[in-house]
């Protein structure tokens, strides 16, 4: 049965406020809310624990705003996909992340979700972790102890955790700065529009020129795992090699080794195996001009 009560909440404005009443262990937990586009449905659909005590984050502007800092770019969590698509500086620095939230739902989802409720809802068919496992990017997590940072490769241990505690919300995510990096973005889903991932992927290298020899390799991988995953043997069948037939045929052989995809309602293991196979391939194959 779908949850009929609503529980209790509060609407801070202040990232102070939030947090003390993070802190406050006398009653149950609170569960943050952002733009509500996961939580409100998992509410209304009796998915997965109903939350004793919401709390509405979505006024905390201190959660919001994209910049540049002396080695990354920094997002709020409560930054929208409208709001990275619409950004100069994503569009300049990161522009995977722009495609990404352009796959994102529809103008709906986009104008409400959040990268941080991406982030924390830990879905492995999320679309923007990909991009951000790939980036190493960085996760600040704070509360009324202070901050903390957690690195993309450790934020999501297993099935829809994160390393964020009860009491801490999701501030900003960093993503360091890298001269001559790249990174390319592919989704694979049913339509255009409105669809979840069959399999979502972000890679990114550094190459000090267009065919030269990729360098630092993270291949990220969604909708193949029970959390979103780097690749790692793959990336080592790439890393040092030029973007060539070659380097594309062995990369797909180490995929589709390595990966271990599920049967679901979207999609067959076989298929995402294959499908995953096929977009590296074409991939480097494009960065190769072939
Ligand atoms: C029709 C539809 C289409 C969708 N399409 C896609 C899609 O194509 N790709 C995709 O990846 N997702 C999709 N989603 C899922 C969803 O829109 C995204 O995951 C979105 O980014 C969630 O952000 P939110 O702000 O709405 O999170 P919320 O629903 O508010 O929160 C999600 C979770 O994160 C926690 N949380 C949120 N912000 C914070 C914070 N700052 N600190 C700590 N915890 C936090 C909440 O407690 C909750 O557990 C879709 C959803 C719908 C309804």
């Amino acid at each position: 049965m779908p949850n009929a009560v609503e529980p209790p909440s509060a609407s801070p404005t202040r990232l102070e406020e939030a947090y003390a009443l993070l802190a406050d262990a006398s009653g149950a937990p609170w569960r943050p809310l952002a733009g509500g586009t996961d939580l409100m449905v998992q509410m209304t659909g009796g998915i997965g624990e109903p939350p004793e005590r919401v709390l509405d984050i979505w006024a905390v502007n201190e959660l919001r705003g994209i910049g540049v800092d002396a080695d990354a770019i920094v997002i709020g969590a409560l930054t929208t996909y409208t709001e990275l698509r619409r950004s100069p500086v994503v569009a300049e620095f990161v522009p995977a992340l722009v495609e990404a939230a352009a796959t994102i739902g529809a103008a709906q989802i986009q104008n409400r979700g959040t990268l941080g409720g991406n982030v924390v809802n830990a879905s492995p068919a999320g679309d923007t972790l990909p991009v951000l496992l790939a980036l190493g990017a960085e996760m600040v997590l704070g509360s009324a102890h202070g901050e903390r940072t957690v690195h993309a490769d450790d934020f999501w241990p297993s099935y829809r955790t994160t390393a964020r505690r009860d009491d801490e919300l999701l501030v900003r995510v960093r993503i360091p700065l890298a001269l001559g990096r790249q990174v390319r973005f592919r989704k694979i889903g049913t339509r255009r529009a409105q669809a979840i991932s069959k399999v979502v992927m972000a890679i990114a290298w550094h190459s000090s020129a267009d065919d030269g020899p990729w360098a630092d390799v993270r291949l990220a991988l969604g909708s193949v795992a029970a959390t979103t995953v780097r690749a790692r043997t793959t990336e080592a069948a790439i890393e040092g090699k030029r973007p060539t037939r070659q380097t594309a045929d062995a990369a797909v052989e180490a995929l589709t080794a390595e990966l271990e995809p599920i049967d679901d309602v979207r999609s067959t293991a076989d298929y995402r195996r294959l499908v995953a196979g096929r977009v590296l391939h074409r991939l480097i194959r494009d960065e190769g001009g072939w």
